[in-house]
């Protein structure tokens, strides 16, 4: 998709993440109904996209009226610079109805006041534009999670001959089992909850070790080690240098 040099936000978001460009074969949905709103078109297209590629559905309405008539979602990424109504008067409106509802404010102002005033409305989370598709994701799962809307996404993943059960915390490939520790389980489990894109080291460790961590970080890789010997020709999981690690479907 070409965006015109007007749409700074949009070209920046793009040079910052690779969009998949083919359809994973791996990917598993069910992901959330996203309302999103955003009178900015070419923005609307790459957030739209990014969700997609990610295993949400995205509805689009660019009116604060539309926003407030829209039915039938899970999550709201909601503008405040909307034409017709100031996005605040429909956080507010959207909070009064659903108490329960993740909604997540996307703003051009940064400024620490909007900051807090989005919280106040009622918001559960505040993007600054411009933002990345993977903070995005990354916060849509997280509110996701937080809402038990992705308790589907926890059940089986079939990842060509792998086979992951996090309820069992079971890991077989071709129905045999692959003895994984604790860890080695997590830190798999964590890569292939998005397989094909990039965890950041600091992801990873926030995710497995949370406040628990006081190793060197060479005991990453001591574990990413020992499930690439265990997956060997199975998954792969390619090192990013200074960023972090992608786990990827031998095919
Ligand atoms: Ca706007």
């Amino acid at each position: 998709m070409r965006i015109g040099p007007v749409h700074r936000e949009a070209v920046l978001i793009q040079e910052r993440v690779r969009i998949p460009d083919r359809e994973r074969p791996y990917r598993h949905t069910p992901g959330m109904q996203v309302l999103l709103v955003e009178d900015d078109a070419a923005l609307a297209t790459v957030v739209s996209e990014a969700l997609g590629a990610a295993g949400h559905s995205v509805q689009r309405v660019a009116t604060g009226a539309d926003a407030l008539a829209a039915r039938e979602y899970q999550l709201v990424l909601l503008d405040l610079g909307l034409p017709d109504l100031d996005g605040r008067e429909v956080c507010r409106q959207m909070r009064g109805r659903d108490p329960d509802l993740p909604i997540v404010i996307v703003s051009a102002a940064g400024a620490e006041m909007d900051r807090i005033l989005g919280f106040e409305l009622g918001a559960d989370d505040y993007l600054v534009k411009p933002f990345s598709v993977r903070e995005l994701q990354v916060r849509i799962r997280a509110l996701a999670r937080r809402a038990g809307l992705e308790r589907a996404r926890d059940a089986t993943q079939v990842l060509g001959r792998l086979q992951l059960d996090r309820r069992a915390r079971r890991v077989t490939v071709d129905g045999a089992e692959v003895h994984l520790t604790t860890k080695e389980f997590d830190v798999l489990a964590y890569l292939c909850e998005d397989a094909g894109a990039v965890r950041t080291r600091s992801e990873i460790i926030e995710h497995v070790w949370g406040g628990h961590w006081f190793g060197p970080t060479k005991t990453l890789d001591a574990h990413v080690a020992a499930i690439r010997r265990k997956l060997d020709g199975v998954l792969s999981i390619t090192a990013l240098r200074g960023v972090g690690f992608r786990a990827d479907v031998v095919a």
